[in-house]
């Protein structure tokens, strides 16, 4: 069974962003160079239902559909993260990695987790993780994840909706990026940012 480096749970805007900026920085940094990263999605983004009129560059009254299908035709141009289309139901970590298990009835490992499933639920067994309720909506069914600069605790990682952000695609974009430039400050000990041009 392969081990990734990262496993990104979550494949909707914030842990698409992540994957992207995590692939810039893989391909350009040699230091990093055989750093893997597996995405898993449920398919289930809350883009999915939207419309864009107001998200930065993204042009007005495109879908949520296309919006999501371009950030993964723009994350696999990298050719690095490996997208899993499976819905992951439990992860146990044991001395070395994390186990994952989706629904699909397969199993991965990864040494890092980066959580990006949205706010409406934690649908994930077997963690111990600091659940909290979401504090930007009067919708008390929201959930949210205790962290420190997107970091929950040693080797686990946290973004998008699930960080405690307002629900606005350039704001969830926006910690999928900065929890990449940490996880890969961590791995390097170096403030990685790519400027392509
Ligand atoms: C109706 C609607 C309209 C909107 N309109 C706008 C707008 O006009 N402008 C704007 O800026 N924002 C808008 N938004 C907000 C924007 O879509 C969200 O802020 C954004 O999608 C949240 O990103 P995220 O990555 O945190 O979560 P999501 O994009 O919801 O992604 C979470 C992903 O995690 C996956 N997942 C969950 N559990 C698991 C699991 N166990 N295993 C694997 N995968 C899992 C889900 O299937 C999903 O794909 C709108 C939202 C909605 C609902």
């Amino acid at each position: 069974m392969k081990n990734y480096d990262l496993a990104i749970i979550g494949g909707g805007i914030s842990g698409l962003s992540a994957a992207l900026i995590l692939s810039a920085g893989i391909k350009a940094n040699g230091s990093l160079k055989d750093k893997s990263i597996a995405i898993f999605d449920a398919g289930g983004s809350d883009a999915l239902k939207a419309k864009f009129f107001n998200a930065p560059g993204v042009k007005q009254g495109t879908s949520g559909k296309k919006a999501i299908s371009k950030l993964v035709d723009q994350v696999q141009s990298y050719g690095i993260a490996k997208l899993y289309n499976t819905r992951v139901t439990e992860i146990i970590r044991n001395e070395e990695c994390f186990n994952i298990k989706t629904k699909k009835e397969k199993e991965f490992s990864a040494s890092n987790l980066l959580l990006a499933t949205g706010f409406r639920n934690w649908n994930i067994e077997g963690l111990d993780l600091p659940i909290k309720p979401f504090t930007r909506t009067d919708n008390n069914s929201r959930v949210a994840i205790e962290h420190k600069e997107y970091k929950v605790k040693d080797n686990i990682y946290v973004c998008g909706l699930l960080s405690d952000v307002s629900s606005h695609y350039p704001i969830v974009a926006g910690t999928g990026a900065q929890a990449a430039i940490n996880i890969m400050y961590d791995w390097s000990g170096q403030w990685i940012v790519i400027h392509d041009k």
